[in-house]
């Protein structure tokens, strides 16, 4: 069942691994072909992550050339022979990779919701918005490290996209946020979104600051995203058993070292990915229901600080890199 899908289309794809030249908008690449178990959706929004910069610099190596673009709404265009669950004209929002692109697929068991028929593009852009981000902090609070009631915890870029994500998520979990951010601004927005204890990377000796605010124990569990720059002062901001969660690479990748490290305060350390926690459909329901009903109840909300039209990536990730972006960063797609 097909109507009539164009064989070429608009994408963001990279050639070759390097800065933000080799990022190239093209017009004439080929629409992917599905096979009987998938979807073809014609996107509308797709979020912006900065784990693209890890695809382009090649710190996560990928095949070539790779379109980027992890997550999108818009509507199913075409779907495989064996496809049961989601029809044509069906408004969606989904985690795939290739989603800077007119055009993508996914299986129809994989990470995708329906979206209400009469959906508007706003309620568009908030999914294609919140559904990475939102279910990183939701799945790695609950998973990476059981955060509980009047934790101290540790975060870092929490005025970033993840980040007010995390900032809200920690909160209604009643846990104590220490944020970390590069400005005065951006941790006055990390506030208003749930943190409680501010520290200001450019101005602050981070750790002094952690133990200031924790009574000299430490931090019950860590959420860090910088990566190579921070890890002695997360690892020291731990206190007795508590938990190093290493989820990013915003400085670069963590530099290898002895796992007996750990052992002066018996840490735990772990290194999620999400796709890791919602890889089997009954995890992808069980999460993807809980952010739609936190979205819907108005308990969590992803600040869309940012639209740019498909074509103008490069701008987007130019800032999101120079650290001039707050919040989630969308691209409206043509
Ligand atoms: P952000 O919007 O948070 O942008 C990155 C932020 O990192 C910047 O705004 C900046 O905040 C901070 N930062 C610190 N050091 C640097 C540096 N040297 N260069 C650039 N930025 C720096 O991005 P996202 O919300 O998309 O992602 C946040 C982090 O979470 C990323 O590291 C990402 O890879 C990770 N992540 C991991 C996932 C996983 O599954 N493991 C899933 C989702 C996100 P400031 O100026 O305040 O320091």
């Amino acid at each position: 069942k097909m109507t009539s899908i164009p064989t070429v289309q608009k994408v963001i794809v990279i050639r070759e691994t390097g800065g933000p030249e080799v990022l190239s908008y093209e017009e004439n690449y080929p629409v992917p072909k599905i096979s009987e178990n998938e979807l073809l959706i014609k996107n509308k929004y797709a979020g912006i992550n900065f784990i693209e910069t890890y695809f382009r610099k090649g710190i996560y190596p990928t095949e070539k050339p790779y379109v980027l673009g992890r997550e999108a709404s818009g509507e199913v265009v075409a779907k495989g022979s064996s496809v049961t669950k989601f029809d044509i004209g069906d408004k969606v929002a989904y985690l795939s990779p290739h989603t800077f692109a007119q055009y993508s697929k996914i299986s129809e068991t994989g990470p995708i919701m329906k979206l209400p028929a009469d959906s508007s593009d706003e309620n568009l852009k908030i999914y294609a918005g919140a559904l990475l981000q939102a279910l990183t902090a939701l799945t790695f609070i609950n998973e990476a490290y059981e955060v509980k009631k009047d934790d101290y915890i540790l975060l870092y870029a929490a005025a970033g996209g993840a980040g007010l994500a995390f900032d809200q998520l920690l909160k209604l979990k009643g846990a104590h946020v220490i944020a970390v951010a590069s400005t005065d601004e951006k941790l006055q927005l990390a506030k208003q979104y749930g943190a409680e204890y501010l520290i200001n990377s450019q101005k602050d000796d981070i750790l002094a600051k952690v133990l200031e605010y924790t009574d000299g124990k430490g931090v019950d569990a860590a959420f860090d995203s910088i990566g190579k720059d921070t890890f002695e002062i997360t690892l020291a901001a731990l206190k007795r058993k508590g938990t190093f969660v290493s989820f990013g690479n915003a400085s670069g990748p963590v530099t290898p070292f002895p796992l007996a490290r750990l052992s002066a305060k018996n840490i735990k350390i772990a290194r999620p990915q999400l796709f890791g926690y919602i890889a089997a459909p009954e995890e992808w329901q069980h999460y993807s229901t809980e952010l739609v009903r936190l979205i819907e109840s108005h308990e969590f909300k992803a600040l869309i600080s940012k639209t740019y039209p498909l074509k103008d990536y490069r701008k987007a990730t130019e800032e999101q890199e120079a650290r001039k972006t707050v919040g989630k960063l969308v691209l409206e797609i043509p």
